[in-house]
């Protein structure tokens, strides 16, 4: 009989999702006996053949029908079917043969991995029996959250704010991206002269790398304009007079957008 397939968890970082790592699991499974060998008999001792079924595991019963003789098989009941008599039991085991183990495994897990995805150890979970084959250890993989980034396959996305006057003029900023250490990485990136809020730009390769073919994907970012505020009286005069010399070509978008009102 083939053994039982063994599930656990196990939590890890938004990074170590992205670049792999190596991590302990821990997880109980049944494996033989080592006192017995399996055998469930004590020290010493060894399990004797069932002498009421010779070590067939089965009894025939013999039942009068109204049709004459029946002969039908049964477990037997002496050896619960296995043959086999304990007549010492295993300290260890209580005879059984067989005890529960809590064990610990490093796992690598790879690159590229998100929640609820699962990593199988073949042969890892509970011991087979009378040569059975063992179970499976069946990991499944929780990844945290990450305070910047989001993520939807191997694609990153992260909201940048931006000032008026970098969305306004142009410039070079900074776009956080991932890295595997705590250091914190960043690439330089030149969004356009009048740039708007809400605006998408793609650093390519800078996603997560694919977990079969190990591409990487992209990152997504969004340039969000933080409005200034708590601004003084000098600077609220500032952007008044500055405001009044905005002509029709300045903000196409509300020209636009009020011309469609009122020519409806
Ligand atoms: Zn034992
Ligand atoms: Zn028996």
């Amino acid at each position: 009989m083939d053994g039982d397939d063994v599930a656990t968890r196990i939590t890890i970082t938004f990074e170590e999702a992205a670049f792999g790592c190596k991590k302990e699991v821990s997880f109980a499974r049944i494996e033989a006996c080592p006192d017995c060998g399996a055998t469930g008999a004590a020290k010493g001792t060894k399990p004797e053949t069932c002498s009421v079924c010779h070590g067939t595991g089965r009894v025939t019963v013999q039942q009068q029908t109204m049709l004459g003789y029946m002969q039908s098989q049964r477990a037997c009941s002496a050896c619960r079917g296995t043959g086999k008599i304990v007549k010492t039991p295993c300290k260890n085991c209580n005879g059984k043969g067989y005890i529960k183990v809590n064990k610990k495994l490093e796992v690598n897990i790879p690159a590229g991995i998100d929640s609820m995805q699962r990593i199988i150890l073949r042969r890892e979970g509970s011991a087979g029996r009378n040569g059975g084959a063992n179970g499976d250890l069946i990991i499944e993989v929780q990844v945290k959250p990450h305070s910047l980034f989001e993520r939807d396959g191997n694609t990153l996305y992260c909201d940048i704010p931006i000032t008026f006057a970098e969305a306004a003029l142009g410039a070079e900023i900074n776009v956080p991206v991932l890295s595997p250490d705590k250091a914190k990485a960043t690439e330089k990136y030149t969004i356009p002269e009048g740039t708007q809020t809400g605006t998408r730009f793609t650093l390519r390769g800078k996603g997560i790398q694919d977990i079969n073919t190990k591409r990487r994907g992209d990152l997504i970012f969004t340039v969000v304009v933080d409005t200034p505020q708590n601004l003084n009286a000098e600077q609220k005069n500032l952007l008044r007079s500055f405001a009044s010399s905005l002509g029709e070509t300045n903000n196409r978008k509300t020209g636009a957008f009020f011309k469609k009102f009122f020519n409806r």
